[in-house]
C-alpha cells in the first residue's frame, strides 16, 4: 500500500465556531459543493452542535466528528463527554491531542492515549494530532518528539486498531498563525511520524496510514502539500468555516 492506495482525509475543525443554526446553513452550504469527493470528508464540530450537524449531513458524504472525548465511560467528570454518547449521537471520527488542548487544557500524551483508547473501544475512528513547536524545532528535536507523541499516544493500541486510527502532523507554530510549513517540511514531519509507526507496527501498517496534515492549510496552498507522498489530506482549522474553500481543499485532495 502507498500514496496511492491510502485513503486521503480532509477534516475540517470547527474550534470554537459556529451555533447549532449556524451548523446547519454551513453544512448545507457545503453539501452540493463537496459531492464529488473522491476523499473522505469529516467536519469535526463542537459537541453542542453535533445534533445539528449528522441531521444536516444526512445523506450526504459528510461524515461528522467530535473535537474531544473523555476517557472514561461514565461518572462524576462534570462538563466531559464519553465515547458512547459521541457513538450514539452520531459521530464516527473525534479529534485527539489538538495543540489547543494541549496547551490551553493541560492534554497529556497520557491522556491522549487514554482517549484514544476509549475512542477505538467505542467503535471511533481517532484522528492524533502532534506536533513541535517554534522553539523544539529550533533546538532540533522535531522528529525525536514527533516519534515519541506518537508512539506514546498509541501505546496498547493493536496493529489491527491501526485501521482505524488517523494521525495529523500539526506544527504548532503554523496552527491558526497564518504560517504554513512548506511542502517539504510538512512531508518531513508526516515522514517522522510514518517512521514511528514502522518501529512500532512494521511496514504494512505504516504504509497503510492515513497522516494529514495540519496548520494554516487553505484553498492556495493545499495542492502541493496533499501532493507530497506522506500527506494524506489536511485536518483544516480557519478554512473549513468556509464552504467553498473547504470544497477546494477537498478537490484537491481528490485528484
Ligand atoms: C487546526 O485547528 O487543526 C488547524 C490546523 O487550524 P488552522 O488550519 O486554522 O491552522
Amino acid at each position: 500500500m502507498n500514496k496511492e492506495t491510502r485513503k486521503a482525509v480532509i477534516a475540517g475543525n470547527w474550534k470554537m465556531n459556529k451555533t447549532p443554526s449556524e451548523t446547519t446553513a454551513l453544512i448545507n452550504e457545503m453539501k452540493p459543493l463537496v459531492a464529488d469527493a473522491n476523499c473522505d470528508v469529516v467536519l469535526c464540530v463542537p459537541f453542542i452542535d453535533i445534533a445539528a450537524a449528522v441531521e444536516a449531513a444526512k445523506g450526504s458524504n459528510i461524515k461528522i466528528g467530535a473535537e474531544n472525548v473523555h476517557f472514561k465511560e461514565s461518572g462524576a467528570y462534570t462538563g466531559e463527554v464519553s465515547a458512547a454518547m459521541l457513538k450514539e449521537a452520531g459521530v464516527e471520527y473525534v479529534v485527539i491531542g489538538h495543540s489547543e488542548r494541549r496547551t490551553y487544557f493541560g492534554e497529556t500524551d497520557q491522556t491522549v492515549n487514554l482517549r484514544t483508547l476509549a475512542a477505538l473501544n467505542a467503535g471511533l475512528k481517532p484522528i492524533i494530532c502532534v506536533g513541535e513547536t517554534l522553539e523544539q524545532r529550533e533546538l532540533g528535536y522535531t522528529e525525536t518528539l514527533l516519534k515519541f507523541q506518537t508512539k506514546m499516544a498509541l501505546t496498547n493500541v493493536s496493529a489491527e486498531d491501526m485501521k482505524n486510527v488517523i494521525i495529523a502532523y500539526e506544527p504548532v507554530w503554523a496552527i491558526g498563525t497564518g504560517v504554513t510549513a512548506t511542502d517539504d517540511q510538512a512531508d518531513e514531519g508526516n515522514g517522522f511520524v510514518r517512521a514511528a509507526l514502522l518501529e512500532k507496527y512494521g511496514k504494512d501498517v505504516a504504509e497503510a496510514t492515513t497522516i494529514q496534515y495540519g496548520g494554516s492549510m487553505n484553498a492556495k496552498n493545499a495542492e502541493s502539500l496533499v501532493a507530497k507522498y506522506n500527506v494524506d489530506g489536511g485536518l483544516i482549522g480557519g478554512a473549513s468555516l468556509k464552504a467553498e474553500d473547504f470544497s477546494i481543499i477537498v478537490k484537491a485532495a481528490s485528484k
